[in-house]
């Protein structure tokens, strides 16, 4: 019905076949978008918007559907180019101001009112009276002008940017202002998770054919084959997760020939498979039960994807897959050594670790996070990084993921060679016992770890599945031991002015975790102790320039009144002694009771300027923990009874 609409509603017939998309199409999309909750309406409204660009396209035009997917995901390009969206509020404020007459304090007070610039935009607009009606924004045109913005940089890029802004707002009509303004701000607010975008570009690729072919299926049929796409486009996009090779080969070929044409390739990072925690040594023992796995110490330091390309560049990715080859130019120097005559192209997977320049001793991340992010000179290089790598996932053309561990480790082996205090193999046990894992647990701990990683060795249980925080990989922290629990990645999203003696900094903070399928950050503690007063200093000073005046309207702030707002864009580690259900705070809200959950007596545990916001902790792995908690207290009270 949804998707019907859509089509009734937007103005097919003046959308000529091989005419550039009208902007105003898919602003209007993403109104019906907005406006549904239902995961699957909005796959629909989506997928109808996909087929009408592909159907609309020239032959052999790829750019329009790839511009509408970035536009829909509000990014610009891969992650690892990194041209990114996110204006400030202020150039926002003054292009609103400049386009449509309304004084700065006007569109301010308005901003107080409404709490989204893209509401803002339009109230402004539709105040303004127009004489003639401007010309029609096309999607290509939007998208080059977002794309200039986010280039231009030096000191007169501002007044280039609001100029720029200014005259896109002029040229907006009805409903548009309102996502030109939320893309440039670098948030859409549709509700549009990326996994949607791809369902719904799979569904469009399917239809496109059964249209094009003339065929008629029977519903069965139909579900089957948009079943089966979806699993091709996951499946392939996890690969290669990018549209820049993916939409042409899809548009070219037909999602069936996908997988053979899109291949993990060397050059464009794939998101990392993930662990998940586990308490205890027994768990680890009764979820490898019979299975042959693996112990490798879990190095403390940063996720590292090195890649070799054909032309022999090498290439360092991070966790997020932004491009650190400039952070790591002693990396991409050490790495030569490491490599075998055989070896031509490759991908691994690593740790990049701080070592102790004459020893060779491990150091904690904390040293590794003295260096500087960007622009790094060799010489000037203070803190020595070591690769320890754990994986490989590409040799000399072809990809290994669907090998085994054991066999992709015995590649690794045979195809690298350790160079002292420069690259190295992740120390490894195959010990089976409870008591191999505690010694090899406790070593680990002794020379410097944060604990083991233990992983699945044999079968496609130990395929590498990129993305996932696979049961296959468990991560066994000295700290689970403990009894304090994983440690949760949480964005700060406020602050409270320091007393007494913290008067010129914050003293507290707000914390949220972000569920990326609302698109919302949800509040979950303050945290206010254990900061030394140079740590306070140091956050003041990153976070004194993203205070805002004004509650986000992507922030579910429940109960918590900080004294002031932050922009959601640094992530801290955080450890916590317990989880409560809580009346003020509304993470995970609704997942396991009405009220929220919250963190007590959190503590600080160290900046993760390697997660963005949208890596935080969502709010269902909170609730996972919450319900853990709540299972291991009732196992123990069962206990205690039984005497
Ligand atoms: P955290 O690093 O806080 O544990 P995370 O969310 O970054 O959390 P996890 O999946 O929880 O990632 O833990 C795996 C991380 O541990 C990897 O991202 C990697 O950086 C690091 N690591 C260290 N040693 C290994 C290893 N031998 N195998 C896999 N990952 C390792």
């Amino acid at each position: 019905e949804a998707a019907l609409k859509l089509k009734n509603e937007v103005d097919v017939k003046s959308w000529k076949v091989g005419e550039p998309v009208p902007y105003a199409a898919l602003a209007h999309a993403f109104s019906m978008i907005e406006a549904t909750t239902k995961r699957l309406e909005k796959t629909h409204i989506l997928t109808t918007f996909f087929l009408l660009v592909i159907q609309r396209s020239a032959k052999g035009d790829t750019n329009s559907l790839l511009q509408t997917v970035y536009l829909c995901i509000n990014r610009l390009s891969p992650d690892y180019i990194g041209i990114e969206l996110g204006i400030g509020e202020s150039l926002l404020i003054k292009a609103i101001s400049e386009s449509t007459g309304r004084s700065l304090a006007t569109v301010k007070a308005d901003l107080k009112k409404e709490g989204d610039l893209g509401l803002v935009a339009l109230n402004s607009k539709n105040s303004q009276k127009t004489l003639f009606k401007p010309k029609p924004l096309t999607l290509p045109f939007v998208f080059s002008k977002l794309k200039e913005i986010a280039l231009s940089t030096g000191h007169s890029s501002q007044s280039k940017k609001v100029s720029i802004i200014t005259k896109l707002l002029a040229a907006c009509q009805d409903v548009e202002a309102k996502y030109i303004i939320r893309s440039l701000e670098g948030k859409l607010r549709i509700g549009n998770a990326e996994r949607t975008v791809l369902v719904a570009l799979a569904h469009a690729a399917v239809l496109a054919e059964k249209e094009q072919a003339g065929k008629k299926w029977s519903s069965e049929k139909l579900t089957g084959r948009l079943e089966e796409g979806t699993h091709i486009m996951k499946s392939v996009y996890s690969e290669l997760p990018t549209y820049d090779l993916v939409i042409p080969a899809l548009l070219e070929d037909g999602i069936d020939k996908l997988k053979e044409k899109c291949k993990l390739t060397p050059g464009v990072p794939l998101k990392p498979m993930l662990a998940k925690p586990t308490k205890a040594i027994g768990e680890v023992l009764d979820r490898f039960e019979n299975k042959r796995f693996t112990c490798e110490y879990k190095y403390d330091g940063e996720r590292a994807q090195v890649h070799k390309l054909e032309d022999g560049t090498v290439a360092v990715f991070s966790r997020n897959s932004e491009d650190m080859s400039k952070k790591y130019p002693d990396l991409v120097e050490q790495l030569p050594h490491c490599i075998k005559p055989t070896t031509k192209t490759f991908v691994l997977d690593a740790e990049a670790v701080a070592i102790e320049k004459a020893t060779g001793k491990l150091m904690p991340f904390q040293e590794l996070s003295r260096r500087k992010r960007k622009d790094v000179k060799i010489e000037d290089i203070q803190v020595r990084v070591c690769l320890f790598a754990f994986d490989l996932l590409y040799l000399n053309g072809e990809p290994l993921m669907q090998k085994s561990l054991g066999e992709r480790r015995e590649l690794l082996r045979e195809h690298f060679q350790v160079v002292p205090g420069e690259f190295d193999f992740a120390k490894s046990s195959d010990g089976e016992t409870t008591d191999e894992i505690q010694t090899f647990l406790e070593e680990s701990v002794k020379d410097g770890c944060e604990g083991l990683m233990v992983k699945m060795l044999e079968t496609d249980a130990s395929y590498y599945e990129p993305s996932r925080r696979s049961v296959n990989w468990l991560k066994l922290k000295k700290d689970y031991l403990a009894g304090v629990g994983d440690s949760l990645d949480l964005v700060v999203v406020g602050g409270y002015y320091g007393k007494g003696k913290r008067t010129n900094v914050y003293g507290a903070f707000l914390l949220a975790c972000y569920d990326a399928d609302a698109e919302e950050y949800q509040t979950i503690c303050k945290i206010g102790t254990g900061f030394s007063e140079e740590a306070l200093q140091q956050h003041w000073d990153t976070l004194r320039p993203l205070e805002m005046e004004k509650l986000r309207g992507d922030l579910k702030a429940g109960g918590a009144k900080p004294d002031i707002w932050f922009e959601p864009k640094i992530v801290w580690e955080v450890l916590t002694a317990d989880l409560s259900l809580s009346p003020v705070y509304t993470a995970a809200q609704g997942l396991v009771e009405e009220r929220g959950i919250s963190l007590r007596f959190p503590r600080f545990l160290r900046v993760r300027d390697d997660k963005s916001a949208d890596d935080a902790t969502g709010p269902e792995q909170v609730a996972e923990m919450y319900e853990r908690q709540a299972l291991a207290q009732s196992k123990g009270n069962k206990k205690g009874k039984g005497g």
